[in-house]
């Protein structure tokens, strides 16, 4: 096969963006972080005082916004209007804007583009949410990774407590479990597992084990 897309969806904190990441450095593939794209709108629109909860507001907004992925190295960078906000969109504030205007159909529209250009041009293993379901659904393969809210809780503490910015693990599971219904339950792309995708659960792997598997099953398509 010439061309491979791989589409990875699942809630927040299944180890989505370790095990993509992970995988395509090991099959030089390329890494595209969706998540990240939204995150850098949210992050565009609280820095210019838009109203998010206002979504006319948002909406009038997006014609000045101008997302952009690049890839250093492999790496992926996300700028928006020309800054490098890879690393300022990471925020637990980030994260829960980021939810609200994605569940806004103008933003989502906005996006489609990219996502799809990135797709059409690149051997690429995309995660997000909506990628099986609606920006690829023709891709290679379609992999939902999951695991419960407990599981996905607890390492995001761990990770929390690494990087030196500790937080109470009942304030990230009630994060977690809200974000996981915004997410499913919008009207817009909703956060759903495609009936053409391997389901694949993490919780009780290691971070070696889901690539192993994600890669595992890559090389059934290659
Ligand atoms: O993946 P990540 O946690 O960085 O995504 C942040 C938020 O962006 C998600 O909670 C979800 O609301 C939104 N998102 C989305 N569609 C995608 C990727 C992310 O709606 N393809």
């Amino acid at each position: 096969m010439s061309h491979i897309t791989v589409a990875i969806d699942g809630p927040s904190g299944a180890g989505k963006s370790t095990a993509a990441r992970a995988a395509a450095a090991r099959l030089g593939m390329i890494y595209a972080d969706t998540g990240a794209i939204y995150r850098s709108i949210a992050y565009k629109a609280l820095s210019e005082g838009v109203d998010i909860s206002d979504e006319r507001a948002v909406g009038e907004f997006l014609p000045s916004v101008r997302p952009e992925l690049r890839f250093v190295d492999g790496e992926q960078r996300v700028l928006v209007n020309g800054e490098d906000v890879s690393d300022k969109i990471r925020t637990p504030e980030i994260s829960m804007a980021t939810s609200k205007i994605s569940a806004y159909p103008a933003v989502r529209e906005f996006l489609l583009g990219l996502q799809r250009e990135l797709a059409a041009k690149n051997d690429v293993i995309m995660d997000g949410r909506d990628i099986g379901t609606v920006v690829l659904p023709d891709a290679t393969l379609k992999i939902f990774l999951t695991a419960s809210a407990e599981k996905r809780a607890d390492r995001r503490c761990k990770e929390l407590a690494e990087k030196g910015t500790p937080q109470a693990y009942d304030d990230v599971l009630k994060d977690i479990i809200k974000r996981d219904y915004d997410d499913s339950h919008r009207q817009t792309a909703p956060l759903r597992q495609a009936p053409d995708a391997v389901l694949l659960d993490t919780g009780d792997m290691s971070l070696e084990e889901s690539v192993d598997a994600v890669c595992a099953l890559i090389k059934t398509k290659s």
